[in-house]
């Protein structure tokens, strides 16, 4: 294989295999070492788990802290508060068992030497708002890091791992594959349990910065929808993949908003310094009934409020930060505030001449993100936990996936909104605790691993190399060549068409069924191209299987989007042809299940059980 031709295979063996070491995963790792004494745990990821993942450059809020110990909070006060923003829409199974364990994680930060902001007068974990606390979270990330990094086995950087390896007789999973991005080694990972805590999708819509702005999204570009791609591939169902996220935030530099409004309060207006809000709620009424008068507001009706105002001619929509930026204390907050999560909304303040303190900064929505951890909530069909969980919800392991011994946690899992990072966390040491359990009980029974399928992926993984070394003599110009596709040129043929077919920012989120089909035409020919991807290095390897786990993932979420006939979440996406909200027919939650045979799609639905009241 020409320059790689030395490439080693390295075989690892493993009891419990965690694919991705970010919140989620390190909080797998972790756990896993406190119940499976003598398991073999070995954490994987692509790049290196002390900056990797969507804390990688550090937070300023912890957004989800019950605070029992002071009777701030109950678990079933935050089931309530995501099932309202989400539309009604939660498992509130999920969503329950993280609340009542999210405290102890962020007491074990504390412990681990996360310094965290007190109020002066109570004692008590400063708040921002109902459910965040503030800290000084630029090495959020590696304060977890290194607990992990202890109770693993072995850590693996810099491993893309491309695919799952399944024990097909068993009908189990026996363990993934991938490259090492730096050295081109393959990896064949053999492992009695895995657990996927791989992040959410960015970049599988057109992003608003496009050009020399590329690359600035708001979720994590690297963010590749690996988590939604592992497991579909070897059929494990999905739910709720069409509940993408749009988030109101400071134009350019997707600055977050959150801080702003619930700690310096300041508010929005139109163009013409008008509230708009409330002049929205009757209409919005006529779409989504009585929905419209929940409080606090569901996130999508407050965005769908400031689209129909900029439609109407009366943008843009600024932040109102002159009043709150008088305040010295606050002017500091608010910069801190971008300096310590987001600093390139400062640099892009700087650079525009934008001084929050005399002009009030624009905002902007974004394109839409797939996740399992915020305001959304798409993600794998996961079994729940055992003493709440309703039957039909429950067929194994907590939070494993519909293929057996195939675990997740984070943006993995569909339906536990609002978990952000510290429930993300909280939620790997669940999947970890009923993975050890499973491995316990499975004994000496252990998944077989074809050597015939771990070559044959071996030979699809490095193609697109041979494929550039052999077309790059054909190149007609500049980077054109007539026999492969870069993946930049894929990447941006996928978002073009998620864009305009799926409901992006140029079709301002609507969509319907006759733009869907025929998105889902172009996708299955991006996919057939696919086969003659190029790959200059092994950093445009990496780039070419992010690719195909973008395209799987935005598969899924058109898939979805056509099954749900109605607007459950207007202000995300509109279905043009269905713009009502239907809670007759659609108060449930969409499955689909992939066969990687024949390509085909099944859908059904699966019901909404509410068990908090
Ligand atoms: C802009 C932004 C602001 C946020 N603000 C807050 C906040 O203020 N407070 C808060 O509590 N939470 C916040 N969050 C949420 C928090 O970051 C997430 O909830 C959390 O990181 C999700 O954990 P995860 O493990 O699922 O994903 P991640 O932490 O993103 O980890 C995924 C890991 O998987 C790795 N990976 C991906 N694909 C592969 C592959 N194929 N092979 C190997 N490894 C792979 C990645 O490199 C990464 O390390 C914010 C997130 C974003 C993006």
């Amino acid at each position: 294989m020409g320059l790689f031709g030395g490439r080693k295979t390295v075989f690892v063996d493993a009891d419990i295999l965690v694919i991705g070491g970010g919140m989620a995963g390190c909080g797998a790792t972790y756990e896993a070492r406190h119940w499976g004494r003598d398991l073999k745990i070995v954490c994987v990821e692509k790049a290196n788990i002390e900056r990797s993942g969507a804390v990688a450059q550090g937070l300023y809020a912890i957004n989800c802290y019950m605070g029992m110990q002071w009777g701030e909070n109950q678990p079933e006060d935050h089931v309530r508060y995501a099932r309202n923003d989400l539309m009604g829409l939660v498992r509130e199974d999920l969503g329950y068992d993280i609340a009542r364990h999210v405290d102890g994680s962020v007491h074990q930060f504390e412990e681990w030497g996360l310094p965290m902001m007190r109020d002066a007068k109570t004692g008590r974990y400063q708040r921002e708002g109902k459910w965040q606390i503030m800290i000084h979270g630029e090495s959020y990330k590696p304060i977890v890091a290194e607990a992990a990094r202890k109770a693993a086995t072995e850590v693996y950087n810099r491993i893309m791992v491309t695919h799952l390896l399944m024990d097909n007789k068993a009908k189990r999973v026996a363990g993934a594959v991938g490259f090492n991005v730096r050295t081109g080694d393959y990896h064949v990972f053999r492992a009695k349990a895995v657990i996927v805590g791989a992040g959410g999708a960015s970049h599988i819509f057109k992003p608003r910065s496009v050009g020399e702005g590329m690359g600035r999204t708001w979720y994590a570009p690297w963010s590749s929808g690996s988590a939604y791609a592992l497991p579909i591939q070897v059929g494990a169902k999905m739910m709720q993949m069409e509940n993408r996220i749009v988030l109101a935030r400071f134009k350019d530099g997707y600055g977050p908003v959150g801080a702003y409004f619930l700690h310096l309060k300041t508010y929005t207006q139109n163009g013409y310094g008008d509230e708009y809000e409330s002049k929205w709620k009757e209409h919005t009424r006529a779409l989504v009934g009585d929905y419209i008068d929940h409080h606090p507001t569901p996130t999508c009706l407050r965005n769908h409020a400031f689209l129909q105002e900029v439609a109407a001619g009366r943008g843009p929509i600024r932040m109102v930060t002159k009043e709150a930026f008088q305040d010295p204390h606050k002017e500091t907050v608010g910069w801190e505030n971008f300096l310590g999560m987001t600093i390139g909304q400062a640099v892009v303040w700087a650079s525009q001449n934008i001084d929050p303190k005399y002009i009030n900064p624009e905002l902007t929505t974004s394109e839409p993100y797939v996740m399992g951890f915020s305001r959304t909530c798409s993600g794998a069909w996961a079994s729940g936990p055992e003493d709440c969980a309703p039957a039909d919800y429950q067929w194994g392991y907590n939070r494993m996936m519909t293929v057996d011994g195939l675990f997740g946690a984070g943006d993995t899992i569909g339906g536990s909104a609002h978990k952000f990072s510290s429930g993300s966390f909280t939620e790997g040491r669940i999947a970890a605790k009923a993975a050890v359990k499973y491995v316990m009980e499975k004994g000496r029974d252990q998944p077989q691993v074809s050597e015939q399928e771990y070559r044959d992926l071996e030979k699809l993984i490095y193609q697109p190399l041979e494929n550039y070394r052999v077309g790059r003599n054909e190149i007609v110009a500049g980077t054109v060549s007539p026999s492969y596709l870069l993946p930049i040129h894929g990447l941006q043929r996928l978002e073009k068409i998620m864009d305009e077919y799926v409901g992006g920012i140029s079709s301002n989120y609507v969509t319907n069924s006759m733009l869907l089909e025929r998105g889902l035409e172009l996708l299955t020919m991006l996919k057939e191209d696919m086969n003659s991807m190029g790959a200059e290095d092994l950093h445009q390897l990496q780039r070419t299987w992010e690719l195909n786990h973008r395209i799987l993932a935005s598969e899924s979420v058109t898939h979805h989007t056509l099954f749900r006939k109605e607007t459950r979440w207007p202000g995300y996406y509109y279905r043009g042809d269905h713009m009502k909200l239907d809670d007759k027919d659609w108060h449930c939650f969409t499955l689909s299940r992939y066969d990687q045979h024949s390509g085909k799609w099944a859908m059904e639905k699966a019901p909404v059980h509410h068990i908090i009241d």
